[in-house]
């Protein structure tokens, strides 16, 4: 059986932790995120490979993998993790990165989700839901992809359900630091 050959870089570890700090190199392998974590089933890496991936700098594997773009974000691990590693926030971190770099992502609605949310947050410093879905479904194609299916009608009735119970506000609300938010997310752009 052939074997790839390793080379440990710490500097990816260095970079990471500076915008942390996210406390990777904590890490002892006991499983105890990936044990608990609900999407394990559609990721290519599990979450602790993906903590010892970052600890030996193996950069194009960890922004390329499905992974970081499947994580729901839901903090499970984080919450198990006995030496406080904060993975959840680190695989969002991974994603930004990943973004930065342009590495195109596995996942490419994920990255058009991610992409029309952090917008429609920009706007109002939250997210206005009424627009959200409209636009992501726009950006995706997943528009043309309903209508053709039927599937939209399942949704308009769902979207009925959401606006009734107040969920699909007809007007937007902006928070009092929308300028401080805005320019967060106007520098992550630059890089
Ligand atoms: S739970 Fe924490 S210590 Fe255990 S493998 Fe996951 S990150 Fe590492
Ligand atoms: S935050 Fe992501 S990696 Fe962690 S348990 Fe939830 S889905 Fe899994």
């Amino acid at each position: 059986m052939s074997q790839k050959i390793l080379n440990p870089d710490y500097r990816l570890l260095e970079q990471i932790e500076a915008q942390g700090p996210f406390q990777a190199a904590a890490c002892f392998q006991c499983r105890k995120c990936t044990n608990g974590c609900p999407v394990t089933f559609a990721m290519d890496l599990y979450p602790d490979d993906v903590i010892r991936l970052v600890i030996l700098g193996q950069q194009e594997t960890v922004l390329g993998c499905r992974t970081i773009w499947v994580c729901a974000a839901c903090e499970t691990c984080t919450t198990r993790c006995p030496n406080d590693v904060k993975i959840a926030e680190l695989m969002d971190c991974l994603k930004e990165m990943a973004v930065q770099e342009g590495v195109p992502s596995p996942q490419p609605q994920i990255l058009t989700l991610h992409e029309t949310f952090l917008n429609n947050i920009k706007k109002r410093g939250r997210v206005y839901e009424t627009t959200l879905l409209p636009a992501y479904l726009l950006k995706s194609g997943k528009l043309l992809e309903m209508w053709n299916s039927g599937t939209w009608r399942y949704d308009l009735k769902l979207g009925r359900q959401m606006f009734s119970k107040g969920r699909l506000p007809l007007r937007p609300q902006s928070i009092k630091g929308k300028k401080e938010v805005r320019k967060i997310l106007t520098r992550r752009k630059q890089g």
